[in-house]
C-alpha cells in the first residue's frame, strides 16, 4: 500500500471509531450517524480485493459472499463482500456538528477570504478547509470538481446498502429516506440535476432493486466533490507582504471521502497545531 493510501486508511480508521462512538452515544437520535450493513458487488475481483486490503480490518463483520448470497440479487455478479459500517447523513450531521462546536465555545464568522495572509494579523494559525475553492487561495492546481448526483427516495423497506462496483451505483438507507446515486464526472461544474444523470441512476438502481422504480423521489441534488489525487493535510509557513512568517494548516481535497476521513484529518490538524505551538514556545 502506498504511503498516501496508508495515511488515508489511518484517517478512515480514526473516523470509523469516532462514528461508532457517535452512533452509540446520547445524541444518536439527532446526529444523523447510524450503523448500516450491506453489500459491495462487482465482477472485478481485483477491485474487491483492493477494498478488502483497505478496510476489512476497520469495518465490522467483513466477509466474502458465497454463491448462495450472490444468487439473492436481481443482477448476476461474480463476486461480493458484506460488512457493517457507519453512515453520517450530511443534512442532519453537519448542522448537529455546528451546534456542538458552538456549544463548546467555537465562534463562527462568515467572510470571504481573498488572500490567506490577510488573516496573519488576526490569528495565530489558520486552518485552510476551503475544499474545491482552495485553488483560489493557494498555488495548488491539483483540486478539480468531480460532480455527483444523488436522489433521496422514500423506500423504508430497504434496510441494507448495496454498492455496485461495476458502474458506481449505490443504494444506501439513511435516517428517513434511501439515498441512491451516483455519477463521477470530473471537471464538470454543473450543480443542477440533469435528466440524463437522474434517469441513469433510476435505471441502474432499479436493475439492482426493481422496487426502487416506484419509490417516490423526495429530494435530488448535484454536488461537486473536491477531487485531488491525495488529500492535502499539512502545515505550510507562508510569508506576508511585510515579511512575517505565518503558519497555515491545509486540510482539503478529500474528494468523495470527506466524511470518511474527517475525524482522522481533524486529529492530524490538531497535532500539527500542537507541534507548531511547541516549536514556537522553544524560540
Ligand atoms: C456528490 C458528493 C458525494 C459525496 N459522497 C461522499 C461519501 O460517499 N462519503 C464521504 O465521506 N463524503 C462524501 N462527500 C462529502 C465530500 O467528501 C465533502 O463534501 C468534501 O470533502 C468537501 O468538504 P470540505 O469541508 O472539504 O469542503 P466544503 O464543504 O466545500 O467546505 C468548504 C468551505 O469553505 C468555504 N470557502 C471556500 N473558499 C472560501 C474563501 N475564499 N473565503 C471564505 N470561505 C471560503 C466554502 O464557502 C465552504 O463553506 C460527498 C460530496 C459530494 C459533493
Amino acid at each position: 500500500m502506498s504511503g498516501p493510501r496508508r495515511v488515508c486508511r489511518q484517517w478512515a480508521k480514526v473516523s470509523f471509531e469516532k462514528f461508532a462512538e457517535l452512533a452509540r452515544g446520547p445524541d444518536a437520535a439527532i446526529n444523523g450517524v447510524q450503523m448500516v450493513s450491506g453489500f459491495q458487488l462487482s465482477d472485478n475481483l481485483t477491485w474487491l480485493k483492493d477494498q478488502e486490503a483497505y478496510y476489512s480490518d476497520i469495518v465490522l463483520n467483513f466477509r466474502w459472499l458465497t454463491d448462495t448470497d450472490l444468487s439473492c440479487f436481481n443482477q448476476v455478479y461474480r463476486h461480493g463482500i458484506f460488512y457493517t459500517t457507519f453512515t453520517a447523513e450530511g443534512q442532519i450531521y453537519t448542522p448537529w456538528l455546528l451546534e456542538k462546536a458552538k456549544s463548546l465555545g467555537a465562534k463562527f464568522v462568515e467572510r470571504k477570504i481573498t488572500d490567506l495572509t490577510d488573516l496573519a494579523n488576526e490569528y495565530d494559525v489558520v486552518i485552510n478547509c476551503t475544499g474545491l475553492r482552495s485553488a483560489n487561495l493557494t498555488p495548488d492546481r491539483h483540486v478539480r470538481p468531480q460532480r455527483g448526483v444523488l436522489l433521496q427516495v422514500k423506500a423504508p423497506w430497504i434496510k441494507h446498502f448495496v454498492y455496485d462496483g461495476n458502474d458506481e451505483t449505490f443504494i444506501c438507507p439513511g435516517v428517513n429516506t434511501v439515498h441512491i446515486g451516483t455519477v463521477r464526472q470530473i471537471d464538470d461544474w454543473r450543480t443542477h440535476v440533469d435528466d440524463e444523470s437522474k434517469e441513469g441512476i433510476l435505471k441502474r438502481c432499479s436493475n439492482i432493486l426493481p422496487s426502487i422504480k416506484d419509490a417516490p423521489i423526495v429530494k435530488e441534488w448535484a454536488g461537486l466533490r473536491p477531487y485531488r489525487m491525495n488529500p492535502r493535510c499539512e502545515r505550510e509557513i507562508i510569508t506576508t507582504p511585510s515579511g512575517r512568517k505565518f503558519p497555515v494548516i491545509h486540510n482539503y481535497g478529500h474528494g468523495g471521502n470527506g466524511f470518511v476521513m474527517s475525524w482522522g484529518c481533524a486529529q492530524q490538524v490538531a497535532s500539527l497545531m500542537d507541534e507548531y505551538f511547541k516549536e514556537k514556545s522553544k524560540l
